[in-house]
């Protein structure tokens, strides 16, 4: 289990699919992001109209892949899945546009992650609902321009920043996700304790969720876990303290932090004199890439108020000596 919380196995594959909310009154929390795309869910069904294309951005595992399958529910529509890295060529992408139906969705995760050449071709697509194919090849090869089903395009991605202008200008709907506290979290592992049929106390719930990093990916993952050592260790029912053995063996902490988020605080403190120190030089000292601390980890750091991003790079704050225990050293340089 990381800090994802991604599921591993076919098994805990469909189990996450079990658990996937369906409709807008099984998702719990985002609930300004949600009320702006019923209304606009309602907008577009009412006038028999494509969803304007729409961009949902934030850490993991928060529901960027469950909105767009509700969005695709709630419009009644079929919903297509690929991701940026695995749209190769413009061709991949002209299979997929041509084979749309009226309203549909395509959904494409890891959006920042296209080739530029992909992301072009997808602009008139997105525009005008045209696009250009190539056909017959050799001295007989010309373009042709094929006319597309009015669609709608979701696309997900960690880091809004990393994607050009010309590609968000063309998103209509934008919506950033964001971390869900205790109380949220609390009944979403309630909800999945009830879809697994496991028996579970409010106290265990909430112990769970409050060491879920603000993830609800994370929170279902626990839960599976901890069910495990209730149906091994215990009667199969989850109370406080089979709770807390189990996330105990499971190495999370009180705040749910994980290893690689105590390490970045740890190495920041130990090596860097507690900051700031450049993200690259962070990345190698941690032996995690860059990309991952700045999308996956740091997020929920700098929630949670341990990091603080400054111009000459990361530092850790009081808290975060704190959480490790450590004594502060003389502030260098004055
Ligand atoms: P992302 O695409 O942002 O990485 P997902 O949509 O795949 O995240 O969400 C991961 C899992 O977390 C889902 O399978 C779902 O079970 C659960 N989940 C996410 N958001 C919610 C929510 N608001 N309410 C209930 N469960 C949720």
């Amino acid at each position: 289990l990381d800090a994802s919380g991604e599921a591993f196995t076919p098994e805990e594959f469909d189990v996450e699919r079990a658990l996937r909310p369906l409709s807008f009154s099984d998702f719990a929390g985002q609930e300004q992001v949600l009320e702006n795309l019923e209304i606009f869910v309602q907008a577009a069904n009412r006038r028999g109209e494509a969803l304007d294309h729409t961009l949902f951005h934030g850490p993991p595992g928060l529901g960027k892949t469950t909105l767009a399958n509700i969005l695709a529910n709630e419009l009644q529509v079929n919903i297509k899945v690929t991701s940026g890295p695995v749209l190769d060529k413009p061709g991949d992408l002209a299979g997929l546009l041509t084979n749309l139906e009226e309203r549909d969705v395509l959904f494409i995760d890891e959006i920042h992650r296209l080739s530029p050449v992909v992301e072009e071709y997808l602009y008139s697509a997105m525009e005008d609902y045209k696009i250009d194919i190539m056909i017959e090849s050799g001295p007989n090869a010309r373009t042709v321009q094929i006319n597309l089903n009015p669609f709608t395009l979701i696309g997900a991605t960690t880091r809004s920043g990393l994607l050009t202008a010309p590609m968000r200008a063309r998103f209509g709907i934008s919506s950033r996700l964001e971390y869900y506290n205790t109380e949220l979290l609390t009944t979403i592992v309630q909800r999945s304790a009830e879809i697994l049929k496991v028996p579970i106390s409010l106290e265990a719930a909430i112990e769970i969720a409050g060491r879920s990093r603000g993830t609800p990916r994370i929170a279902n993952a626990l839960l599976r876990r901890v069910r495990d050592f209730a149906q091994i260790k215990g009667n199969g029912s989850i109370d406080i303290a089979i709770a807390r053995f189990g996330l105990k063996a499971l190495n999370v902490d009180a705040h749910g932090l994980d290893e690689m988020d105590n390490k970045i605080l740890a190495t920041i403190i130990d090596k860097f004199k507690g900051g700031p120190v450049g993200i690259t030089t962070l990345a190698t000292a941690v032996s995690e890439s860059a990309e991952t601390i700045e999308e996956v980890y740091e997020p929920f750091l700098i929630q949670q108020g341990f990091i603080i991003r400054t111009p000459r790079g990361r530092e850790v704050t009081e808290a975060a000596y704190r959480h490790l225990k450590r004594v502060k050293g003389p502030v260098q340089g004055g």
